[in-house]
């Protein structure tokens, strides 16, 4: 299955300059969802992994159904003020703005194994602020998984020490 066919291109959304891909349509469809979610899944089927760790907020979509699919739980990275409990909170930028990511302190352990989902990686900015509070509480990241990276904003550069998997490779 294609599924760029999936994913809208919304050119100068949500300001000039931004490629915005929009996924929802790839949600919508059971078959693309289902496809999406399967082969995100296959490079970690026989991977010692604690955690699934998704970003706000349509990360959050896919890595539920990806922790599903992998019999593994879920931790969230959300964006200021909305986690209730103590949090530990990192400032970043992303391709369109500035933000503060922060994790309830709790949610990761020390030494534990985890993989961070998100939908795009753009400038790297979001994926970079979520490894340093998985680092801060003391967790061992064993990749980053995304739907579709934009290669000319070379996020990759930001969270290079770390395994990066992409089903969708764009030029941007
Ligand atoms: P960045 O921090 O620049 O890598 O941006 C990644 C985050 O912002 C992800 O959570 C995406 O959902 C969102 N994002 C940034 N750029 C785009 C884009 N062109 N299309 C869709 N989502 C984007």
């Amino acid at each position: 299955m294609d599924l760029r066919t999936k994913i809208k291109n919304i050119p100068n959304w949500p300001k000039k300059g931004v490629n915005f891909k929009d996924i929802t349509p790839l949600l919508e469809n059971a078959k693309s969802f289902q496809y999406a979610i399967n082969q995100l899944a296959k490079p970690f089927k026989n991977k010692e992994i604690d955690k699934i760790i998704g970003i706000d907020a349509r990360g959050f979509l896919l890595a539920s159904a990806l922790a599903y699919k992998l019999n593994l739980g879920i931790a969230i990275v959300r964006k200021q003020g909305k986690l209730p409990r103590k949090t530990v909170s990192t400032n970043y930028s992303l391709e369109y703005g500035k933000n503060l990511l922060e994790i309830h302190q709790d949610a990761v352990k020390a030494k534990e194994t985890i993989l961070i989902v998100d939908d795009v990686l753009a400038t790297g900015g979001t994926s970079w602020a979520t490894m340093k509070l998985v680092e801060k509480l003391g967790g061992k990241i064993i990749g980053f998984t995304f739907l579709a990276e934009l290669k000319n904003l070379k996020g990759r550069k930001k969270i290079k020490n770390y395994p990066i998997y992409s089903l969708l490779s764009y030029e941007k």
